[in-house]
């Protein structure tokens, strides 16, 4: 299956010396069952209403650039499909830099673990539900059901897609966060989306910016189960035949993609 890279927003960059962060999205050409986006960064509702949708503390802290050039409907179209091709989103978590691009595939099923969808749809505190107001068709896996993957557990696929398109767990950077496994014409991809910030954390040397670490344990819902979710990507990365790793926000991963 073909796998394109898209940077669906651009933010501050993660310290001195790093590049602007990214919001890596895959978009996936299946075979048989149209597009399957995996997140969706930043979308048009963020562009119309950037405080409604975003909150001003995140617009102060992640200075978005908020380009309509950017968002997952508009670089679609520029490789020549239609919206309504995308039949399928998988997503991550439901942080805000991750589904603001929902409401502009209001037809796709939207893929993610039950226990962040449960979290999330209040719409309170860190979630923010403008990007999910208009009711996306969700279809939610509970649990940790599922075969081991490369080292992780839990791994299954996903009602609707191709065998080559799996949900990872990697509970922790919120109560229903998840990885997405696939299997591209290259060998496996792993999209591990704020399981971690920075290449360096998956790599023996090498360090990152220390506000990362900060940002991380703000965030964060289970610093147990991440910090260990986080040593079985870094057990996945050093296997021969381990996948190719990369986060939502680390503009030098994304730009290694082809
Ligand atoms: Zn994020």
């Amino acid at each position: 299956m073909r796998v394109h890279s898209l940077n669906c927003g651009t933010m501050a960059s993660a310290g001195a010396g790093e590049p602007p962060a990214v919001c890596h999205c895959l978009l996936i050409e299946t075979d048989a069952d149209g597009l399957v986006l995996v997140d969706t960064g930043l979308g048009t509702v963020n562009l119309k209403d950037p405080a409604g949708s975003l909150g001003e503390d995140f617009l102060g802290w992640a200075r978005p650039v908020l380009r309509s050039e950017e968002t997952a409907v508009h670089q679609v179209e520029q490789l020549g499909f239609a919206a309504s091709d995308v039949r399928h989103v998988v997503v991550t978590h439901l942080h805000r830099d991750h589904c603001g691009g929902l409401p502009d595939f209001p037809d796709a099923s939207v893929h993610l673990h039950a226990a962040e969808h449960e979290a999330a749809l209040p719409g309170e505190g860190i979630y923010l539900n403008a990007a999910y107001a208009h009711g996306p068709k969700w279809v939610t896996y509970a649990g940790l059901a599922g075969d081991e993957w490369m080292g992780f557990a839990g791994v299954r696929a996903l009602d609707g897609l191709p065998p080559e398109i799996l949900m990872v767990p990697l509970l922790g950077h919120t109560p229903g966060h998840v990885g997405v496994a696939v299997q591209s014409e290259d060998g496996w991809l792993l999209h591990a989306g704020d399981a971690y910030f920075h290449r360096n954390e998956l790599h023996d040397a090498g360090e990152w910016p220390e506000g990362l670490d900060q940002l991380q344990a703000r965030a964060e819902t289970d610093r147990t189960q991440r910090l260990a979710n986080r040593d079985r990507l870094r057990e996945a990365v050093r296997r021969p035949d381990g996948p190719v790793v990369f986060s939502a926000h680390d503009p030098v991963e994304f730009a290694g993609r082809p």
